[in-house]
């Protein structure tokens, strides 16, 4: 990526004399933060469960990590990489996963020395220069689990449960699509078959499925170009040319999800775009998208890569099984099923304050409600008791407290039932810990 010169029109949205977000680069906005705090907090308690541990790790890296692990010929290193060369000349790029990431930190911080697999999970952003449409953003964020040094499939089976279920959690009806790409050995003699398969039909490629046959072989077999569905389902399978020891992983996979009942469909064409995949590889996507823009997108997937540590550098035979769920596309699935979560927490009770002292006044009290713990909705910037009310009405609180002129004078409050309207004067002091064992007393009935 140029680095000296302005940014290409295409990037920029249209001129304009404010500044606006660039090409594929979006705000979350208010009405979409439940739904992404339900997502983490959800990950939270899902990584927690099964043992994972949190780690944060740099937007940027040297460039070099995603060349050797993610692999040269791929779309990702050749052409999406937000890459750039520092005022000390080194030349880095803005990270556009996070597996490579997590296998240098586990090599880097010697992680091979603590019990193995070393489970890990991250929530973060990430970056890919890629053609902007609903669900593909060039800032886009994952939540990912990587769990290094076990090739037991019950780590993988593991792993997929975890992306499945939390789907589901979520109010989405998903299924795993689920494939083995064997050893890079045996990977070999089924590229060869492919490529002998495909140049018998090269007339039928396009350009872009001519230049996959000679640089990256597999990747035809997610080429979306019309009239390729056919061959592809005519094309060997690279099940026929598994060795057996991985025959023997996938099989054992398949009967861990089986047994678990997660909803699986084996898709002999999953490669997936990275080199350094080997044995399971898996998406998640919806069953009958419920919009149109969500069709074909996965909203997430992984898979085993055993070659990964020792190709950075880690130590020979530390084998690996991740995955990453894309952050953006949960959301944009979750609108469309209407699973999106209520935009506001539930409120306790609803703030009135009435002219200038019981303003001032009011700022302390609500301070202390939240001291309290007790969740409170307020309308500080609205005058009237009428505007107020209609406020704490449409928030659904069960009760609202109004500091009028007179109560601030009186050092007293009114309680309001919503409800019923019913009305009491109490002690402004004692409000809180009122409310309080009220809250208590309703949670209690309804336990
Ligand atoms: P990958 O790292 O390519 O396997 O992607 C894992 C998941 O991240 C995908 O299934 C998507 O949900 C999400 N993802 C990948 N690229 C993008 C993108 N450009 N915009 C939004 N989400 C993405």
């Amino acid at each position: 990526m140029p680095t000296e010169k302005a940014a290409p029109a295409a990037d920029v949205k249209k001129k304009s004399k404010t500044p606006e977000t660039l090409r594929g680069f979006r705000d979350v906005l208010a009405d979409e933060q439940a739904a992404w705090e339900k997502i983490e907090s959800l990950a939270r308690g899902m990584t927690q469960a099964y043992g994972f541990g949190r780690i944060r790790m740099p937007v940027l890296e040297q460039t070099a990590l995603f060349e050797r692990s993610v692999g040269k010929d791929t779309d990702i290193v050749e052409k999406e990489m937000f890459t750039f060369v520092d005022q000390g000349g080194v030349k880095m790029t803005l990270r556009p996963e996070g597996t490579a990431q997590v296998a240098r930190a586990y090599i880097e911080h010697g992680m091979v020395n603590q019990s193995q697999p070393v489970k890990l999970w991250y929530f973060e952003p990430f970056f890919r220069h890629e053609r902007p449409q609903a669900g593909r953003y060039r800032q886009f964020y994952q939540w990912g689990i990587e769990a290094i040094g076990s090739d037991d499939p019950v780590v993988d089976a593991q792993i997929i449960l975890m992306a499945q279920r939390f789907c589901r959690d979520l109010g989405l009806d998903v299924i795993v699509q689920i494939n083995s790409l064997g050893t890079p050995a045996s990977r070999k003699d089924y590229i060869a078959e492919l490529v002998k398969y495909f140049k018998q039909h090269k007339k039928a490629l396009s350009e872009t499925d001519l230049k996959r046959l000679t640089k990256n072989p597999l990747r035809l077999l997610d080429s979306k170009e019309p009239g390729m569905e056919e061959l592809k389902a005519n094309a060997p399978q690279i099940f026929d040319y598994l060795d057996e020891a991985s025959k023997q992983h996938f099989m054992k996979v398949l009967e861990y999800l089986d047994e678990t009942e997660v909803p699986y469909a084996l898709n002999p064409c999953l490669v997936r775009g990275l080199d350094y995949y080997t044995k399971t590889t898996f998406e998640i996507v919806l069953n009958n998208a419920p919009s149109p823009e969500l069709e074909g997108l996965a909203l997430g997937g992984g898979g085993r890569y055993d070659g990964l540590i020792p190709m950075l550098g880690g130590r020979e035979n530390t084998s690996a099984m991740g995955a990453a769920m894309g952050v953006e596309r949960m959301v944009l699935a979750m609108k469309a099923a209407n699973a999106m979560p209520p935009r506001r927490e539930k409120i306790d009770v609803f703030f009135c304050q009435l002219g200038e002292g019981a303003r001032r006044k009011g700022l302390a009290v609500y301070e202390k409600f939240r001291e309290g713990g007790i969740m409170v909705g307020e309308a500080f910037g609205k005058g009237t008791l009428k505007a107020q009310l209609e406020i704490a009405d449409k928030l659904k609180a069960p009760v609202a407290v109004i500091l009028g002129q007179k109560e601030v004078l009186d050092g007293t409050i009114i309680i309001r039932d919503m409800e019923s309207g019913a009305q009491e004067i109490v002690d402004v002091e004692k409000v809180v810990g009122i409310i309080a064992k009220r809250l208590k007393d309703v949670a209690e009935k309804q336990a």
